[in-house]
């Protein structure tokens, strides 16, 4: 057994090594970067730099480790140690979905279709909703990759961003997450509020304020939700229409009984709207993250730069060649799918795979090499 985990080891550094024969992707500014590498774990050594495209990639191919990863902050000396002694000249935004809101499915251990593409959805979401919508960045200042394994990665970079603060990343990425502040407000209605008479006097008791037709960010989410949930009440003719006018206003105390409507749509603008980041990764700008277009050491899949809203990270993705067949031994029954096939096998008898499923199984310890 333990030569055929040998075996298997260097077979597959030997593979990693050539995928890196091709890699030309640095990051931007180089010299300017911290990456770090793993060969057993993600990061086993960190606090390396590299003068160059040219050092980098040469190290890539002598050293064939199986995750890369770089600093999203740019540094004036990005080996020096401790952190403080880099020099900090600023941070990328960056951002980590990896847990996608999917409900009950047929999950595959191996690796999951269903799962990869709600991530992709997500990411997606950030993308259009967040960064390009109520942020306001621009396309040319975003750059989204799959992660190689489940999720996927969005970085920002422009001048403004790389001098955000922690606090300002940590309030990026709680905007995402959930509503920011009291979306309705609600008083009881005093003798002053005159504009509010005429709906005292039809028997509303409460006033309650809320994000109206011109709204933006969170309150036009919860405004646009208000509108659904209103149009699908059982709220009958003069009074629906009555609730609608006055909810452009944002008043939303307008009709007496409409309270369960607004915590309905509340509750669907949460559900639709916010997303599930991993905060740390946007808010610690001394963090390393995946370097894109490198291999990810528990797949052999590549954290390739994507465009979110085709990319299928089961074709697309691929390390090493479709063609090459390579024989595995299954150390266990397994059924997954990968570059449009579905693939079977079972425990203990060899079988003669493509190299990105054999690579796919011998990483997840799966198989070893027959
Ligand atoms: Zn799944």
């Amino acid at each position: 057994m333990q030569v055929e985990t040998a075996m298997t080891n260097n077979y597959m550094r030997e593979r990693v090594s050539w995928f890196y024969s091709r890699f030309d992707f640095p990051p931007r500014d180089v010299a300017k970067r911290e990456f770090g590498f793993g060969w057993n774990s993600k990061i086993d050594q960190r606090h390396k730099s590299f003068p160059s495209p040219k050092e980098l990639g040469e190290f890539l191919r002598r050293e064939a480790p199986l995750y890369a990863s770089y600093s999203v902050a740019y540094y004036q000396i990005p080996d020096g140690r401790p952190m403080q002694r880099k020099g900090f000249l600023g941070a990328e935004l960056a951002f980590d979905i990896d847990r996608p809101r999917i409900g009950t499915h047929k999950h595959n251990e191996v690796i999951c279709p269903a799962c990869l593409d709600a991530a992709r959805q997500d990411a997606l979401q950030l993308l259009e909703e967040y960064l390009l919508g109520d942020f306001g960045f621009f396309h040319h200042e975003i750059s989204a990759n799959f992660s190689g394994s489940k999720g996927y990665h969005l970085h920002v970079d422009s001048e403004a961003v790389r001098e955000l603060g922690s606090d300002g990343r940590r309030e990026i990425a709680e905007y995402a997450s959930e509503p920011r502040g009291e979306l309705l407000v609600e008083e009881e209605i005093r003798g002053d509020a005159r504009e509010f008479y005429e709906e005292k006097k039809r028997g509303a008791s409460k006033l309650i304020t809320g994000p109206g037709e011109k709204a933006r960010g969170w309150g036009k989410k919860l405004y646009d939700e208000a509108v659904i949930a209103l149009k699908a009440s059982p709220l009958e003719g003069e009074r629906k229409k009555l609730a609608l006018e006055n909810l452009r206003r944002g008043n939303y105390g307008a009709v007496k009984g409409t309270e369960k409507i607004w915590e309905r749509a509340k509750a669907d603008a949460i559900a639709k709207h916010a997303l599930v980041l991993d905060k740390q990764v946007t808010l610690d700008t001394a963090r390393l993250i995946r370097l894109p277009e490198t291999i990810h050491g528990g797949t052999g899949l590549i954290a390739k730069k994507c465009d979110l809203r085709s990319f299928d990270p089961l074709t697309d993705a691929l390390a090493f060649p479709e063609k090459t067949m390579v024989r595995v031994k299954p150390a266990k029954d397994a059924a997954f799918e990968l570059m449009g096939k579905t693939f079977e096998t079972k425990e203990g008898v060899a079988v003669d795979l493509p190299e990105p499923a054999a690579m796919l199984l011998m990483l997840k310890g799966c198989a070893s090499l027959a």
